[in-house]
């Protein structure tokens, strides 16, 4: 399939199944901004909670927070956004359209598309900072003293609050403070559908260290997150890890590597993992006037602790499962469209079917269907059309397993399990039905990937 066709049938996908749809889209829009319909909030819960329960769950040494998008607009001035979050841009002046000025090479003319910036005769005025910061009013007096922010990272909530959580959960670093959240930024180019947009939900950790295990920890965060992307399903031989070089270093970071995919538009930035130093916390305690350092009672040492960030965007992230999960299939019949996401964060776990809509089966499915919901399954009933064009919905929607109540069941109380990469269909009692699913969703493994 050409990549250009993948993304066109990704987005088209998205918006016939319920997973993404265009925001006021009645009024025609609002450029590169979207709304997530019923199987796409689904999609971002999971996705969300699968990097909660790596990140802080199953660990003993990482803590939430959820912190205010509004902060105290000092916060932007210190963490050195207000002067330098932008993206140098250059504007043609033929066709007023605007460019980030380091991604040239990569945009498009909008009046001659097979022609970028520059080459369609229109000439481009030098590169200009723009700041990425939404500026709002805070109160009900607009003027210099009520500029607030809304915040264009989430990392900033948790240096803000260091103190508070060291404090209140007795950690000592190494620790972490984990946070997921919206995030916002004037993104002068959106676009590739989600992955880039001007308000989205990132997932950042902020690992407190001493300074001198800090390459340590940036290793083994590099490792660890990548390592997450292939336990959830994703193609090896889609995803690298590339360091940074040193022009590209952001001004706070030591060491930054990204994860990248092999988006349908070219490699592209899933996730960051930086060494932030002790930048942050530093200049939030010289601004502040406050203390933001560690002082071990045991040995007596005082430091202001070094920071490793892994940090991704959810909807970007949502963007690459769908992706890396979307296959055509062709059978010996037909073709089928299936997306084949890992059973942890495919919106639809179990879609119970009854055979046919009579004979008791509709009551014995319903039944069925209320046992795997109570279990914590996320099901779906469907008892219209033909089982195998039921099957095909579920398949499209990447739904993992389907569970179907016939004749028999209603005799020998057993029910056919049909799996959606296989296609595969197994007896299973209806007294082993949830632990049978629950082994199946944990011990999944993508079996054209093993
Ligand atoms: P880029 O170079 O793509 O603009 P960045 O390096 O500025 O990204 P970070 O500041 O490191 O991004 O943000 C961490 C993560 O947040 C990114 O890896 C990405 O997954 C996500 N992210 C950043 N900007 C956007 C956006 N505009 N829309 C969606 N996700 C985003």
């Amino acid at each position: 399939m050409a990549q250009h066709d993948l993304m066109d049938k990704i987005v088209s996908l998205c918006k016939r199944k319920g997973f993404v749809f265009p925001a006021s889209e009645i009024y025609g829009g609002i450029g590169n901004t979207y709304d997530y319909g019923p199987l796409g909030v689904e999609l971002l819960r999971r996705v969300k909670d699968a990097w909660w329960s790596r990140m802080v769950t199953e660990r003993a040494d990482v803590v939430g927070l959820d912190s205010a998008i509004i902060q105290n607009p000092q916060t932007w001035v210190t963490s050195g956004h207000v002067g330098g979050f932008s993206d140098p841009m250059v504007d043609c002046k033929k066709c007023k359209a605007r460019f980030r000025a380091d991604k040239l090479e990569d945009a498009r003319c909008p009046e001659k598309p097979s022609k970028r910036p520059g080459e369609c005769g229109g000439e481009l005025t030098e590169p200009r900072e723009f700041n990425l910061m939404f500026k709002t009013h805070v109160g009900p007096v607009e003027g210099e003293g009520s500029v607030a922010y809304l915040r264009p990272e989430t990392a900033q909530g948790i240096f803000l609050n260091f103190k508070n959580v060291m404090e209140s959960t007795r950690l000592k670093p190494p620790f972490g403070i984990a946070q997921i959240g919206k995030s916002f930024r004037n993104e002068i180019t959106p676009g590739n559908f989600v992955f880039r947009t001007r308000e989205f939900e990132q997932a950042e950790m902020e690992f407190f260290v001493p300074p001198a295990e800090d390459e340590k920890w940036y290793e083994y965060w590099c490792k660890e997150r990548f390592q997450w992307y292939i336990d959830l399903g994703i193609d090896p031989d889609k995803l690298r890890l590339r360091a940074h070089e040193a022009k590209e270093l952001a001004h706070y970071a030591k060491a930054t590597s990204d994860v990248e995919y092999e988006y349908p538009f070219g490699w592209g930035e899933l996730e960051g993992i930086a060494n932030r130093t002790d930048f942050d916390l530093s200049r939030h305690s010289e601004a502040s006037g406050k203390d933001l350092v560690y002082f071990d009672p045991q040995t007596k040492e005082k430091y202001t602790p070094y920071v490793i960030e892994p940090a991704g965007g959810i909807n970007r992230m949502a963007l690459t499962f769908l992706i890396d999960a979307y296959d055509e299939e062709q059978l010996e019949k037909d073709k089928r469209t299936v997306l084949h996401l890992h059973p942890l964060i495919a919106p639809t776990t179990v879609g119970v079917f009854p055979l046919v809509k009579k004979e008791g089966m509709p009551e014995k499915a319903h039944e069925i269907a209320s046992g795997l919901r109570r279990a914590g399954f996320s099901t779906f009933y469907d008892e219209k059309a033909a089982i195998g064009r039921r099957y095909r919905r579920q398949d499209e929607n990447g739904t993992p397993f389907c569970v179907t109540i016939d004749g028999e069941t209603l005799a020998d109380d057993v029910v056919t399990v049909r799996h959606r990469d296989s296609m595969e269909q197994e007896r299973v009692p209806v007294a082993e039905l949830t632990t049978y699913l629950s082994e199946a969703v944990h011990g999944w493994k993508r079996p054209d990937r093993t």
